[in-house]
């Protein structure tokens, strides 16, 4: 079983980003009330989509299902205002949810946050809620920075976030800590914003005791963790140094991904962070398409540094491939029944 636990609708039917363009250029009228969703597309337009992209490259890869949700850099929780956001939310997730309803096998659904900077996550907590109470989701991604490239709001384990965490953890879902657009042109958006503030939230995390006080919250950085494992010893120092638990510690409730797009990469994640912690990924269609010369294949090809990595057990490859986003995604139950029972 291949469980790619990164992947964003980036190929959703244009409707979507008309209704953005739309609802974005209302913002602009003086007076006008806000636009909410008033979009349609049908299941074959999503079913077009996915089947010459996302549902090709997984049938390609051998990968079984992916854990979906919305284009991360179109969340752009900076834009507007809450209602704003919440609007977009709403338009997103719905239709995150269509997909996931269309092929109930080959995806499952994450949620974006009605997030707003300035403002509290009220908003937030209740569409969480209606995304897997009403919805089925199993998780979310969680902007560490709403401002979207100016890093002005308070950090991940101040107690802004705390009712979103309680939610969290009554709810039994992970969050992936994901960025979205930049709009400080010093951050190229998938080249240094996404990988910054992978890094800038492990050390976050590191030193503040938001574990300890939500000792059964999981939160997964992606991109491999951002520069966090070929710093890993900076971070055992610093920890040290500061009086702060070792990495172990931390790393019960930290999981990073496997959207590295290189094998000397791959090799020094899993040489590096325990197998148990880390969740297979791709984000196939999203930061880097193409194919890489070197070795023609696609960059983000990612199954194929798996397999070849040296000196990695079956048993630490299944972790890797889908052991880990079971546990992690304990929601994932009801589509594990589901694939149990396709299979026979
Ligand atoms: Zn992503």
């Amino acid at each position: 079983m291949i469980i790619d636990c990164h992947g964003h609708y980036t190929t959703a039917p244009k409707a979507l980003d008309h209704y953005r363009a739309r609802q974005t250029a209302r913002l602009l009228e003086p007076g006008a009330p806000p636009l909410a969703p008033d979009f349609h597309i049908g299941d074959d337009e999503i079913r077009d989509s996915l089947e010459r992209n996302q549902l090709r490259l997984q049938r390609e890869r051998g990968v079984d299902m992916t854990i979906l949700s919305p284009k991360a850099s179109a969340m752009a929780h900076h834009v507007g205002n809450p209602t704003t956001s919440l609007h977009w939310a709403h338009a997103c997730n719905d239709l995150i949810h269509r997909v996931a309803t269309l092929y109930p096998l080959q995806f499952t659904a994450v949620c974006q946050l009605p997030q707003s900077p300035g403002h509290g996550l009220d908003a937030s907590i209740a569409e969480l809620e209606r995304c897997v109470n009403d919805l089925g989701f199993i998780g979310c991604n969680l902007n560490p920075d709403p401002s979207d490239g100016h890093w002005n709001g308070p950090p991940l384990t101040d107690r802004y976030w705390y009712p979103l965490y309680e939610k969290m953890v009554e709810l039994d879902v992970p969050a992936m800590i994901h960025v979205s657009c930049s709009c400080n042109p010093n951050f190229h958006h998938t080249g240094a914003h996404y990988l910054n503030a992978d890094t800038a939230a492990f050390m976050q995390l590191l030193l503040s005791d938001v574990f300890v006080d939500f000792p059964t919250l999981r939160l997964i950085i992606p991109h491999g963790g951002g520069a966090v494992p070929y710093h890993w010893g900076r971070y055992r120092g610093l920890a040290q140094q500061m009086g702060r638990p070792p990495l172990s510690q931390l790393m019960r409730n930290v999981y990073f991904d496997t959207c590295v797009y290189h094998q000397p990469g791959i090799d020094l994640l899993l040489r590096v962070v325990s197998p148990e912690n880390i969740l297979f990924a791709s984000e196939a269609f999203g930061a880097v398409q193409g194919v890489d010369p070197e070795t023609g294949f696609n960059f983000d090809d990612t199954r194929r540094y798996i397999d070849a990595a040296t000196g990695l057990s079956d048993t630490a490859r299944g972790q890797i491939y889908a052991g880990n986003a079971l546990r992690v995604y304990p929601r994932l139950r009801a589509w594990a029944a589901r694939f149990a029972s396709a299979a026979h």
